[in-house]
């Protein structure tokens, strides 16, 4: 039964899960993965569980160029013509034939024929003796192969002829080819490229109007709290107002999901389930915050395993310990009506945000048909010690910069509380200490993971 675009009932076919047939729940399938420990399982092996999952969305829509910024492209494109479509001009200039003047080793003086401006080719012949008055992006005139700068050249005092030294330069200078920048019948962008500007521009060089990109990814996240209030109700004593889906819903714009945002759910295990089967109903990813800890009013995670699968809910990993992720279904039963993946993210604000960086923004990549690359971490001294603890990976905040020789260096922000939020704001860096790290001296190397372009 088809429902959604791209979206199946029933558990087999949902989003083209077949792939692992032998595999009959997510639970089942990552207790396969080496390294398995549900209590503590380090993160790479949960990333490794997680893209397993992220199976990409199949629908694809046509929207104009300027609607596909930030959209993942559904088919390759194959360049319909050569860019540039003719030899032309690089400088402002002259055109001549090099090649005939191979022989010629001091100055050249050359008549000047006829001009051609960027949009208005020169028609005429050119002989060896030649040249014709070029501006950047003129069409090179027949027979000739070499652009001299007009920088370069003395203009007799009739301006009809120049003269310059020849052998300065090579045959073929200051000439851009025919398909130099893209070649006719060639790949210019690839499946799977999310499309940044200078795409946008690519697809206009080829003449193209229109792409076909994959439908965006519907993302439902709500908060869960007793304690939680909402932007514009009274905060009482003992509650806290619910940054966390104003954090998810500026990470996942930034991503270009589609969001859903479904707002506070009390810690009761009936409103709760019914929140997650409304989200998995409308959306293809769902997100929570808060309830998966091992607390009193934490039920989170026994709620997925009664009517969802369960591949884990603790990861080795600060902050970001209590972190479920599985399936869950619109249905009462595992496997019943429309299934969604599920992050159960941790309740603390700074946690929240690491936890989507690290485990869940590449799923939702994966899902959205896009080809992630793998976020470029730096090498950065330390200013300071670091206290780690080895069997676990940690993400601390830190204020990156350069010294005078261009060397990175970090400092932790203050507190690495995962409560405090303002350590984000403050910070320009992931710090990241691997799993098996321990305490850094001041001045050793640790790698960093800069906002900038991530953020
Ligand atoms: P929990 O994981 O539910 O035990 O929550 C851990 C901590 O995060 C508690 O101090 C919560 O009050 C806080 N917290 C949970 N959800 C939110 C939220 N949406 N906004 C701000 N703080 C939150
Ligand atoms: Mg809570």
């Amino acid at each position: 039964m088809k429902s959604r675009s791209g979206r199946t009932a029933t558990a087999a076919t949902a989003s083209g899960r077949d792939a692992q047939p032998f595999m009959t729940t997510l639970n089942e399938f990552s207790r396969c993965v080496a390294q398995y420990d549900p209590h503590a399982l380090p993160v790479s092996a949960a990333q490794a569980i997680v893209r397993q999952w992220a199976t990409p969305v199949t629908a694809v829509e046509r929207v104009p160029l300027r609607d596909a910024l930030d959209r993942v492209l559904a088919a390759d494109i194959v360049s319909p013509i050569d860019v540039p479509s003719h030899d032309n001009s690089a400088m402002d200039g002259y055109a001549f034939n090099r090649t005939a003047l191979a022989t010629i080793e001091s100055t050249v003086d050359l008549t000047i024929v006829g001009k051609a401006l960027a949009g208005h080719p020169f028609a005429g012949q050119v002989g060896t003796t030649q040249c014709v008055r070029v501006m950047t992006g003129a069409c090179m005139p027949a027979d000739c192969d070499t652009v001299v700068p007009q920088e370069l050249v003395e203009r007799s005092a009739d301006s009809t002829s120049i003269r310059f030294a020849a052998n300065a330069l090579r045959a073929g200078a200051n000439r851009r080819l025919t398909g130099e920048d893209l070649v006719r019948g060639h790949a210019a962008l690839r499946a799977g490229r999310i499309m940044r500007a200078s795409d946008l521009g690519l697809l206009a060089s080829l003449g193209i109007g229109e792409v076909s990109v994959r439908r965006r990814l519907r993302v439902a996240f709500f908060s869960t709290g007793d304690e939680l209030r909402s932007l514009g109700e009274p905060l009482e004593p003992g509650s806290v107002y619910d940054s966390n889906r104003y954090t998810l819903f500026a990470m996942l714009r930034r991503l270009n999901m589609d969001t859903l945002d479904l707002g506070v759910v009390r810690d009761e295990p009936a409103a709760l389930e019914a929140a997650l089967r409304s989200a998995a109903a409308s959306a293809d990813v769902v997100l929570t915050s808060g309830g998966v800890s091992v607390g009193e009013a934490d039920f989170t995670k026994q709620l997925l395993q009664t009517f969802g699968d369960v591949a884990f809910w603790s990861l080795a990993m600060r902050p970001g310990r209590p972190l479920a992720f599985g399936r869950v279904w619109s249905g009462n039963h595992p496997g019943l009506g429309l299934p969604a993946l599920f992050f159960g993210l941790p309740g603390n604000p700074v946690a929240v945000m690491v936890t989507f960086y690290q485990i869940v923004r590449e799923a939702l990549l994966l899902m959205s048909g896009a080809t992630p690359q793998a976020l470029p971490l730096l090498r950065a001294a330390s200013r300071q010690i670091i206290r780690k603890r080895a069997g676990r990976t940690e993400y601390q905040r830190g204020v990156a910069g350069q010294d005078a020789h261009g060397q990175w260096h970090v400092t932790p922000t203050g507190s690495q509380s995962s409560g405090v939020l303002s350590s984000m704001s403050e910070a320009n860096c992931f710090i990241v200490l691997g799993h098996d790290e321990a305490d850094i001296a001041e001045g050793e190397h640790v790698d960093i993971m800069l906002f900038d372009g991530l953020i």
